[in-house]
């Protein structure tokens, strides 16, 4: 953060969806000084908007003030994949952990899981309340199983789900036929199918719903860097806040915040755009709901066909940089631009030697446990949300939502869920921290290959699962 890619005007040219979210990117006026309000929310992604717009919604009384170091959107909210998904960042078993006893636990988890596929509906009610186009398209995702290691994944994903007690039609296993009537890959031999998920494009839900916030009088300072949280106050280089409650809403950024060097650490994803698509590639290709897809090799991929008939592909592998470091120029990294885009075509071989228009990339926000929460301490008015890993476009919404109930002092059926206060531990010192993730990493990568070539559950895979749960 910090350097020349981050002056005015260079916003509308961090991703595609910034080149097409239908905005000029000039950034509003930056805190003038000192104030008071009710509620400070430092961060305007995803997580501090719709947090604003919820407690604006249910006490209009409220003075609120949203502190952004660039422009809404900047971060992740606005450059993501575009999956509006029901996924969590924490399996059913790890919540029901979170919940305690063991008949609660599944209880609560099966709560969570619910909540999460209502999510998805709830920010598309929203963006057509508000008037937002975010060019949402609900059609599922659907996750490709390649070669037999990857269909025994498929097949214990949906085992699980079936053991869960979770409805079947919110999981399904399909054979390769029905696969085929979906979407036309290389060397597929089955899928997953869930309808909870819609395609949406993130820059344009982000940028409309801080004009929806500002509607209901929330004041939004941009280009206002917050310097220092404590309770009942916010420094930034503008001036200092003062608010009986202080959201801190960061995600992968949160590293750099004073007393928080180890709460999560940012982990790189990136994407690449294609130019848009003819018709007779969309025929060989499908996805005709532009459903969303991945599949299942163990570095994860996620891809979307847009409203303007490109593809959106964007994964993992990008290497970690010790002390959480966060830099514009970690956005882009040519090797996996290039590694990315023979995955698509591996996947596509129709799309040999397509255009990319856009490439960029940005930090995911990882706690110690992969593990998403939210909460307030009353005793400080300090509150936070976050550590939704890939998973945050939805789980967001949840956390606005609830964190309106805990500024509100209401217990609710959100407030019950077993995320709601959980406290990650914290990431291990450097250089362990950089020592570990990166074997991960590399480990995952070499764990695809291996299952390739031997067709067969990689062995690798399984020896460093306990470095990223
Ligand atoms: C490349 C990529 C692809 C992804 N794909 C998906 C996907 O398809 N589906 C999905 O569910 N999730 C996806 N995610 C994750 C998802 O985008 C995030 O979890 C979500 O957007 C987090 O929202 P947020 O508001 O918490 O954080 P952000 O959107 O990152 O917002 C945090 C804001 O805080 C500001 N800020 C930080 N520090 C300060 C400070 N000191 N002072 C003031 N302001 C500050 C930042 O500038 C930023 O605007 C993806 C993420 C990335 C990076």
């Amino acid at each position: 953060m910090g350097s020349a890619l981050n002056r005015p005007g260079s916003y509308g040219r961090l991703s595609f969806w910034h080149e097409s979210a239908g905005d000029d990117w000039t950034p509003r006026p930056a805190l003038p000084g000192d104030r008071e309000v009710d509620v400070a929310i430092v961060g305007a992604g995803y997580t501090g908007l719709w947090t604003a717009y919820y407690l604006a919604e249910a006490d209009p009384s409220l003075s609120i003030a949203v502190l952004e170091s660039e422009v809404c959107g900047f971060g992740a909210s606005g450059r993501n994949g575009g999956w509006c998904s029901a996924l969590f960042p924490a399996e059913l078993p790890a919540l029901a952990a979170l919940a305690g006893t063991e008949a609660g636990g599944r209880e609560s988890a099966l709560a969570q899981h619910a909540a999460m596929r209502a999510t998805v509906d709830e920010v598309t009610r929203v963006a057509a309340a508000e008037g937002i186009d975010a060019h949402v398209a609900k059609g599922g995702t659907i996750r490709l199983a390649r070669g037999p290691a990857q269909l025994a994944r498929a097949r214990a994903e949906v085992d699980e789900a079936r053991h869960w007690g979770r409805d079947p039609d919110d999981l399904e296993l399909l054979d390769a036929a029905r696969t085929g009537e979906i979407v036309r890959a290389q060397g597929v031999s089955g899928a997953t199918y869930t309808p909870d998920c819609a395609a949406i494009h993130p820059a344009r839900l982000v940028r409309g719903l801080a004009l929806a916030v500002e509607r209901r009088e929330v004041v939004i300072h941009e280009r206002t860097r917050v310097t220092h949280i404590s309770p009942r106050e916010v420094r930034t280089d503008q001036g200092t806040v003062r608010a009986e409650t202080v959201v801190r809403a960061t995600e992968a950024f949160t590293s750099q915040l004073p007393g928080h060097r180890r709460t999560s650490i940012p982990v790189y994803s990136l994407v690449i755009a294609t130019e848009p698509l003819p018709p007779s590639t969309w025929d060989e290709i499908g996805l005709a709901r532009r459903e969303t897809f991945s599949d299942f090799r163990h570095l994860i991929v996620y891809g979307q066909r847009t409203a303007d008939d490109r593809i959106v592909f964007g994964g993992r592998g990008a290497p970690y940089h010790a002390g959480s470091r966060v830099d514009p120029s970690f956005d882009r990294d040519e090797s996996v631009f290039a590694r990315i885009l023979a995955g698509l075509v591996d996947l596509f071989p129709v799309l040999r030697g397509v255009r990319v228009t856009h490439a960029w990339g940005g930090p995911l926000g990882v706690p110690r446990d992969w593990c998403a929460s939210v909460g307030l301490d009353p005793s400080t008015g300090l509150a936070w949300a976050g550590g939704y890993v890939g998973d945050g476009v939805a789980t967001t919404n949840l956390a606005g939502r609830t964190l309106r109930d805990l500024v509100l002092r209401q217990d609710t059926d959100l407030t019950g869920l077993p995320w709601v206060n959980h406290r990650s531990p914290s990431w291990e010192p450097e250089p362990l921290r950089w020592l570990g993730v990166n074997a991960a990493r590399i480990a995952f990568s070499a764990a695809d290959r291996e299952e390739a070539l031997t067709r067969r559950p990689s062995l690798l895979a399984r020896a460093v699962a306990p470095l990223v749960s």
